[in-house]
């Protein structure tokens, strides 16, 4: 029940076009030249269906970062391509791909990032004045309707919980309808019973709303509500599973990461 197939919309918004959302070929990023050049990706090949939620983990330095950044067109890889919701990045310069980011991709981080100036609604609504749309107010009492907080539209952050403010950020990310929800270990600064909370709602807006979301994330709870658990080490994709459970996804992180296991287990050095 927790995974309805999608690709219509189900906010009586236009259909989602058919499709990849993202599609990866041969990424590489290096970082510096000759011997002391790290190869933070090292060909990476990936598409990710309209609709879905994944999960990117790995161990610390096997390149998540990277990819988001390359995937979100925030980062150039030095070879291959990114195309997003059909648009190939390569080649774009600065300001289209300000522009595609602000007009066709949503962001959710660990620290929230809102503006303590502006209200939750005016927050929201803050994608939209910046690809130069309508400030839809409507559009913006959905969205916040749908993260559960319509009472709260006219509060400041500040006067927000952690858990409320990362919701405000989610609605934000849904406003423009865009093609992929980023988002960068969204549950970090949060308790357990929030980020729960947090990850079921990222879980409806892509059943629901017809969302994608990819998330980088170093917890496997996290990482079992995604449809598909990516696995990345030393910059090359290591293995993927499908409706993966916390269990699973531990055990294969352990694999990838002997200190990870040693950690759980209370006897790291
Ligand atoms: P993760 O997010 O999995 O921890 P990153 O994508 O941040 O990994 O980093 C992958 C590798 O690239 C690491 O070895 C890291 O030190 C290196 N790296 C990342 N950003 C830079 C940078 N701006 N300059 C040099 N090396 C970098």
């Amino acid at each position: 029940m927790r995974r309805r197939s999608s690709g219509q919309r189900q906010d009586g918004g236009a259909p989602a076009a058919p499709g990849h959302a993202v599609e990866l070929r041969g990424v590489e990023r290096r970082y510096g030249r000759g011997t002391g050049a790290v190869h933070a990706l090292r060909g990476v090949d990936l598409t990710l269906p309209r609709g879905t939620y994944t999960a990117v983990m790995g161990p610390s330095g096997s390149g998540k970062s990277t990819l988001l950044q390359c995937a979100a067109g925030l980062d150039r890889p030095t070879a291959g391509s990114v195309v997003l919701g059909g648009t190939e990045l390569t080649g774009l310069g600065e300001n289209k791909l300000t522009e595609l980011r602000r007009s066709r991709l949503g962001f959710v981080f660990q620290a929230f990032n809102l503006l303590p100036s502006l209200t939750v609604e005016q927050n929201v609504l803050l994608p939209m004045r910046l690809a130069g749309l309508r400030a839809d107010r409507r559009r913006a009492g959905g969205v916040l309707a749908a993260v559960g907080l319509t009472e709260h539209g006219r509060r400041r952050p500040a006067e927000l919980s952690g858990g409320q403010q990362q919701r405000v950020a989610i609605a934000r990310a849904l406003v423009t309808r865009p093609d992929v929800i980023f988002a960068d270990e969204p549950t970090g600064a949060l308790d357990t019973r929030t980020a729960a909370e947090i990850l079921a709602l990222l879980r409806r807006a892509v059943d629901e709303l017809g969302a994608t979301v990819v998330m980088v994330t170093h917890d496997p709870v996290a990482a079992s509500y995604a449809d598909v658990a990516l696995f990345l080490a030393d910059g090359a994709l290591a293995g993927s599973l499908s409706r993966p459970s916390a269990a699973e996804v531990a055990a294969r992180m352990a694999a990838l990461d002997p200190r990870d296991a040693r950690r759980e287990a209370g006897t790291a050095a």
